[in-house]
């Protein structure tokens, strides 16, 4: 696949829908840089449940954001997160920053910081960048902008087979179910950049598809973009 021209990729969608996992393998295969805009509102959710902040407190967390060097370093395993140069890469995929991580996302002075800094990350082109509003608001001049959906109880499964494979024992699903449908329901209604598909995206439903078959997808378009070599 050509290199030439460094593209800007937005992959968005809901949590369960393959984001990451398909960010991933397509930034391997291109030589692209693959970072996860969730890991930095991750990584302030656990410096505010460290500091003990309110998550409801919108100065404080902006604030905290403020006073915060959060650094996604793109790995094959995908990203290493560091907190004011600690690894919290583990930490941060634990339920309760997961949790808090929905809940510090809706604040706008919040995301403003973010949008802010994950601009910066992506201006070199090269990149693709998952999370909720990446095609929205981040790069709305993304040269290709991905809406990845799934149906609820399909989300539920892969993320009960992820826990499974994780820990070794059987997930709750009902809890599962829940969790992801409270997350949903933060992402969609907030006022400030909901999640949404941009007007441009291309939405692939995932319900029905492997893995392989949603970056075959993603790759053709990815191609179609790409000048002639
Ligand atoms: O993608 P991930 O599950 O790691 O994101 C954690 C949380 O961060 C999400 O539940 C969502 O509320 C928020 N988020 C966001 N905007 C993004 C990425 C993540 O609001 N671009």
């Amino acid at each position: 696949m050509s290199t030439t021209r460094k593209l800007v990729i937005a992959i968005d969608g809901p949590a369960g829908a393959g984001k990451s996992t398909i960010a991933a393998r397509l930034a391997q295969a291109l030589g692209y840089l693959n970072l996860e805009s969730g890991a930095m509102y991750r990584a302030l959710a656990l410096k505010a449940l460290q500091r003990g902040a309110s998550l409801d407190d919108h100065a404080a967390l902006a604030a905290l954001a403020r006073a915060s060097r959060i650094e996604l370093i793109p790995t094959s395993e995908g990203n290493q997160v560091l907190l004011d140069g600690e690894d919290v890469s583990a930490r941060i995929r634990q339920q309760d920053v997961t949790d808090a991580a929905s809940r510090v996302s809706v604040h706008p002075a919040v995301r403003e910081w973010m949008v802010a800094r994950q601009r910066e990350l992506g201006a070199g082109g090269g990149v693709i960048m998952e999370g909720r509003d990446i095609g929205t608001v981040v790069f709305p001049d993304a040269d290709l902008k991905i809406f990845l959906d799934a149906a609820p109880h399909v989300r539920t499964e892969r993320r009960a087979a992820q826990h499974q494979q994780k820990t070794g024992l059987a997930a709750a699903r009902e809890a599962i179910a829940a969790e992801l449908r409270e997350r949903d329901r933060r992402d969609t209604t907030r006022s400030h950049s909901p999640l949404v598909p941009a007007e441009d995206a291309v939405i692939i439903d995932s319900s029905a598809l492997d893995i392989e078959d949603v970056i075959a997808r993603i790759r053709a378009l990815i191609e179609q973009k790409l000048p002639p070599s």
